[in-house]
């Protein structure tokens, strides 16, 4: 695969972005979800930048990891860039960046990927509260967040602004669209934080100590290992949904069966509620594919409202289940072949001739920085 932002003859730079669109094929098999963190590598100066994905069973997967000399603005640019390519994310649409949003994270998503929505991650959030105002509002702050309309959302952040008015003046200097649902305007598929890169970086503690380059030698091998017994355990699962995704619709469908399905005037609408006196309605919209208790909207697949219409128009459920919620397409996103990482190649490679990324401020004293310490690798 080739990259515009690559300088001519970094040949093992190239050999290292077509490991990369392995881990894209799994990417493209999976809910257009990204999960993006930085972490230090302990054996030396270096971070780690990790790109995570989440597939149809709730398990994590890697989707790439570049390792360079410092968390900043320049170093996020250069590899949502190169993940750009590899997956070209900016026409993806339905693209869904979750993080931390710190140290320039947020203003590069924004500038490299102008067309996903960047999802901050509620546990930080609470933390930086509980740092700044000694105070845990995380049960208001997920209320807050869970808010379906904007009436539910002035509701519970008035309550904030009771119990505590600096703690509201803090909140809404962080925009509600990257946080709240109600305005939030893409599926997150029930991901408020971004728990999945934190269950990443945990994985990786054991090879922290790890020298850069035995680390991706180490990591590569660890996730070929990792796919290989994915494809394996997900081929002998029957049923066309895997088991992650059984037990979250099984209640539903469960719900479903006491619910009653009225028609309405419009083709393809319902009106769904527990009895015909029961003024609480949903409507259902096969055509939209929605529902107006929004849980579609959030999760990405039928809610117990919409299961109901199904039943009564005696349709199968797969056919409004998403492809990435199915088990064959759980096997296919691991079916690729994936190459070991040749660490001799890596030890050779001209680190030289890779795009030069200046490190801004004073250097340390004790130490001369070169060219050769910026590396970037993915899978
Ligand atoms: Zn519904």
């Amino acid at each position: 695969m080739n990259s515009p932002l690559l300088p001519e003859g970094a040949t093992n730079q190239l050999i290292r972005m077509a490991r990369m669109s392995m881990s894209a094929h799994a990417f493209s098999h999976s809910p257009p979800v990204i999960a993006l963190d930085g972490c230090h590598l302990k054996s030396s100066d270096y971070t780690l930048l990790t790109a995570t994905g989440i597939d149809a069973n709730n398990e994590i997967y890697t989707i790439a990891i570049g390792i360079v000399y410092s968390e900043c603005q320049e170093t996020w640019n250069y590899f949502l860039k190169n993940l750009d390519v590899c997956l070209s994310l900016r026409e993806n649409n339905d693209l869904v960046i979750l993080s931390d949003r710190e140290k320039g994270l947020a203003i590069s998503v924004e500038s490299v990927l102008p067309n996903s929505k960047h999802s901050f991650c509620l546990y930080h959030i609470g933390k930086n509260i509980k740092t700044k105002f000694k105070k845990n509002f995380n049960p208001e702050l997920f209320k807050a967040a869970k808010a379906i309309s904007l009436e539910a959302f002035n509701d519970a952040m008035d309550q904030i602004k009771e119990k505590d008015l600096k703690v509201y003046e803090y909140l809404i200097q962080i925009t509600a669209e990257h946080w709240a649902e109600f305005c939030f305007g893409r599926c997150r598929f029930g991901n408020l934080t971004s728990n999945i890169a934190e269950s990443m970086n945990s994985s990786l503690l054991v090879m922290r100590h790890l020298h850069p380059f035995e680390f991706i030698y180490q990591y590569v091998n660890q996730t070929y290992e990792k796919f290989q017994q994915k494809r394996e355990e997900h081929t002998k699962h029957l049923d066309v949904f895997p088991q992650y995704f059984l037990n979250k619709i099984s209640p539903l469908i469960e719900e479903a069966r006491y619910l009653k399905v009225f028609t309405t005037d419009e083709q393809g609408t319902y009106r769904v509620g527990k009895d015909k006196s029961n003024s609480i309605f949903k409507i259902v919209n096969f055509e939209a594919n929605s529902c107006s208790c929004l849980f579609i909207s959030h999760n990405g697949f039928p809610c117990s409202h919409m299961i109901a219409c199904i039943l009564i128009r005696k349709g199968k459920l797969e056919d409004h289940v998403p492809n990435y919620f199915k088990t064959e397409t759980l096997v296919n996103a691991y079916t690729t072949d994936f190459k070991f990482c040749d660490i001799e190649s890596l030890k050779n490679t001209q680190l030289e001739s890779m795009q030069k990324i200046h490190k801004r401020g004073r250097p340390k004293k004790k130490r001369i920085r070169t060219d050769a310490e910026k590396v970037f690798s993915c899978l």
